[in-house]
């Protein structure tokens, strides 16, 4: 069985539509170099793209397959800014820090749009917005205030408040209340957007490995990571290895808590924009969100629905589509073609985890938003190797608190946490 391949990952359909990809060597004997990157989802590939092209040489370390972690599983949906919103970054560290950090998310932005454009990955981007949909009419009041505080702290001219007959003119959903559309979101395949970073990664030099889990790593005065049959020496690391950490790094585990979250995929549908249109992203304003956008080839791909345990329910499709059901009622005889999960790992603030420890460098816990802030992450760690450390410290700054009782003890009572706010959407 290969690393992390439970939750039906051959099941998703982006696993089904992935763009062809040569598997790459697992690590035979001991190797040196430059950067060891542990982890081949967005957050190792992006910052082995930039050590690369800072003329680094790189060997990237991937326990399953390149992309088979969260990075090739997820929504799909390019959502500005952080998971923390506009408002409450002003509150936590003022006008300025807060305007900084929100340009930090639109750097990662422009940084996947180029990597796109630049090596042509075919991952069917689309770029015409993301809606946050209003679950219920008072979210309204606290939208308004984050599309104020945008344009005034931020600048940021492209989110707008939509009223409810405006938003179910563009989702045919009566169970929406208003909406909060960001013209700078979108979404695209995430499986063949890794795969098309491991591909421009090989071709800038980066030695990818699969099927290659480093057992220990240590970061005192250079990097040493073993694997079952090799060993890399290394002038500097980067743990990316997200919510699939496991007890590889025990400092930092606590700061971290993987929470597996599902989707479905429908049958292609005969009129897919009478259901969303102008292609966007939309998720909604509930505390388990729900996220849904039509695929390329015309299917509705839903995710709905957080278990706190590490046990997959038993039938993903079933756990999965009344969630759908509740906001598009008429998909009640679509066949469900496809039914996976993924792992992701939420921090305590909602805000991602970056830092050192010695020369072993980590991003992870983007809370749900990292298809965009890896990109970014890869690039600041790699700049602090180099000496510029400004925008490392910007995000480092930022460092959620551990969990309470830390990674032992996390679990139990941040389920209870999590049941409390499940129970409060319902109600
Ligand atoms: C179901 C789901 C839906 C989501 N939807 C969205 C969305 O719509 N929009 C959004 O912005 N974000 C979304 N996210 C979050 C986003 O996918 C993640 O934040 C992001 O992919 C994290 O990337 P990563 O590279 O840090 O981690 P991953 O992609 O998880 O990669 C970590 C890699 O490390 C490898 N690894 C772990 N341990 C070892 C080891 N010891 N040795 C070697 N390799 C190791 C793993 O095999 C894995 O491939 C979603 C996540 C999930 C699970």
């Amino acid at each position: 069985m290969t690393f992390n391949s439970g939750l039906d990952m051959e099941r998703s359909y982006y696993f089904a539509t992935a763009n062809p990809f040569a598997p790459a060597p697992s690590l035979e004997g001991a190797q040196e170099a430059d950067l060891l990157v542990v982890g081949g989802g967005y957050t190792g590939l992006s910052a082995a793209l930039s050590a690369a092209r800072q003329g680094m040489s790189v060997i990237l370390l991937e326990a399953g397959r390149i992309g088979w972690g969260a990075s090739g599983r997820n929504g799909g949906q390019i959502i500005p800014g952080w998971r923390k919103g506009a408002v409450e970054l002003v509150k936590l560290y003022g006008e300025t820090r807060a305007r900084a950090l929100f340009d930090i998310s639109l750097r990662a932005r422009d940084w996947l749009l180029s990597q796109i454009t630049d090596n042509a990955i075919e991952c069917d981007l689309a770029t015409n917005g993301h809606l946050l949909a209003a679950a219920k009419p008072a979210d309204l009041t606290w939208m308004h205030a984050e599309a104020e505080t945008l344009e005034r702290v931020m600048g940021y001219t492209h989110a707008c408040v939509l009223g409810r007959e405006e938003t179910q003119a563009k989702i045919a959903s009566d169970s929406l209340h208003g909406g909060f559309l960001d013209g700078l979101g979108g979404h695209l395949h995430p499986l063949n957007y890794a795969l098309g970073l491991a591909n421009a990664a090989g071709l800038s030099g980066v030695k990818l490995f699969e099927h290659s889990e480093v057992l220990s790593v240590s970061g005192e005065r250079g990097v040493i990571a073993r694997t079952a049959s090799g060993e890399v020496k290394a002038r500097y690391g980067v743990l990316a290895c997200d919510a699939l950490l496991g007890s590889l790094a025990p400092r930092i585990a606590g700061r971290i808590m993987p929470v597996a979250n599902y989707l479905i995929a429908t049958e292609p549908l005969p009129a897919p924009r009478e259901l969303i249109a102008d292609n966007l992203a939309v998720s909604d304003s509930r505390f388990v969100v729900n996220y849904f956008r039509i695929s390329a080839d015309k299917r509705l791909i839903f995710g709905g629905g957080e278990r706190y345990t590490p046990h997959p329910p038993a039938d993903i499709a079933s756990f999965v589509r009344p969630f759908m059901l509740r906001i598009f009622p008429q998909l009640a005889d679509a066949r469900i073609d496809h039914a996976w999960g993924g792992l992701v790992s939420v921090t305590m603030s909602r805000l991602p985890h970056v830092g050192r420890m010695g020369d072993l460098f980590f991003a992870h816990g983007y809370s749900g938003q990292g298809v965009v802030l890896p990109a970014i992450a890869g690039a600041a760690m790699v700049e602090a190797m180099a000496g510029r450390s400004d925008l490392f410290e910007a995000m480092a700054a930022v460092a959620p608190v551990e969990f309470p009782g830390g990674a032992a003890l996390r679990a139990p009572l941040h389920v209870l946490g999590m049941l409390w706010y499940a129970l409060r959407d319902r109600l």
